[in-house]
């Protein structure tokens, strides 16, 4: 089944930054220009193959045409939700499926990417969990999905690409521990020959693996920082997110605190809500409490995500009034919190739903 995929993948061409492309063309005896020219072509014009790259002499297109393998993915399926968002079911080299979901918002889109196939973080209440890790996408899979969906969405729509396009990393996996290759994509996607999709248009969104936070911090041009609490005690958090025994919340708290912050950013804790678990007064009045230090710098803003349910996971949403309860408990202490709206439920592109699931709703 993934025999297309296992031939001719050596070169992993879209996990090429600019200057690596113009580096491995000048290798094969062409100009360096001409890597410029390949790469415009890729992520500036979305062309899929060079064959379509017309200011490249026939012979070095038919010669690089050999070597370069240019989509490290496949479409499976696609899904399209009620609300307009469409998720994509890739297959990777080795046969793993891994999913990318595509969110209109009016003018803006939002593009949702894996950064592993499956996870090996085991959250109690995600879909993704069940699966495991398979193993960390390479850069170029990583490009390839905002390519791909890019290029459907224009022969969808007839016009070229949307006018504000945001990433996040919130689809499969942790990718901060795909911490490389997620670095290398970004480098890629923000080149101003190709997409052009600059950090602050990126939010990356992790477990809380502390050590991971400080270097990304350390980066030069690093995305926006979400963090998934879900839950303000060591004790319960443990139980829902088993990565909390490797770093415990007081790690998670300093990691946090050392994280240097452009003017005016926040970084985001995700708090997935989860009836009878983790929504009651107490936990709103713990989650306050351990966000005070950041609450006093302005560091923080908070994203209630209702539960998405899914075959398997034994939790239930939190009601309407719940919900609300708990956002205005945090709300009158004067800490910005939105609720998520859920997309693609119906399709399982929600949240904690992705787990290559090939019917829409199974
Ligand atoms: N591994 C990273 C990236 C995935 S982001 C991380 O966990 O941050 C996926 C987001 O969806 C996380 O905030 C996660 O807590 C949340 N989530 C997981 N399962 C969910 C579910 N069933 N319903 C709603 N949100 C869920």
């Amino acid at each position: 089944m993934a025999s297309a995929l296992d031939a001719g993948l050596g070169e992993e061409w879209l996990g090429l930054t600019r200057q690596q492309l113009c580096a491995r063309v000048a290798e094969r005896g062409l100009p360096a220009y001409r890597g410029r020219q390949i790469f415009q072509a890729l992520h500036g014009r979305l062309v899929e193959t060079l064959d379509e790259v017309r200011e490249l002499p026939k012979r070095a297109r038919a010669e690089l045409g050999a070597a370069a393998a240019l989509s490290p993915l496949r479409l499976d399926q696609v899904f399209d939700a009620a609300d307009g968002a469409r998720r994509y079911l890739f297959s990777v080299r080795g046969g793993h499926a891994i999913e990318t979901v595509w969110i209109p918002d009016g003018e803006r889109v939002t593009l949702c990417l894996s950064s592993q196939a499956g996870c090996p973080m085991r959250c109690a209440f995600c879909a993704t969990a069940t699966l495991g890790l398979q193993r960390n996408l390479t850069a170029s899979e990583i490009v390839a999905q905002v390519l791909y969906v890019l290029r459907d969405a224009g022969r969808r729509s007839g016009s070229p690409r949307p006018a504000t396009v945001n990433l996040v990393l919130m689809g499969m996996g942790e990718p901060l521990l795909n911490y490389d290759q997620v670095l290398q994509a970004l480098r890629i996607l923000a080149d101003p020959d190709g997409l052009h999709i600059v950090p602050r248009r990126v939010t990356l969104s992790t477990v809380g693996i502390a050590p991971k936070i400080a270097a990304l911090g350390r980066e030069p041009d690093r995305p926006r920082l979400a963090v998934s609490l879900t839950a303000p005690t060591d004790a319960l958090r443990a139980r829902l997110m088993p990565v909390n025994l490797t770093y415990p919340l007081a790690d998670l708290q300093q990691a946090c605190l050392d994280f240097p912050r452009r003017d005016g950013e926040r970084i985001t804790f995700e708090y997935v809500l989860l009836d009878g678990v983790n929504d009651g007064e107490a936990e709103a009045r713990a989650l306050l409490r351990w966000l005070s230090p950041l609450r006093a710098r302005e560091a923080a803003k908070v994203n209630l995500i209702p539960h998405n349910p899914a075959p398997g996971l034994p939790f239930r949403p939190s009601p309407p009034e719940r919900i609300a309860r708990f956002q205005s408990a945090l709300r009158a202490k004067g800490l910005p919190t939105y609720v998520r709206r859920p997309r693609g439920r119906d399709i399982f592109a929600a949240c904690g739903m992705l787990a290559a699931t090939s019917s829409p709703s199974a």
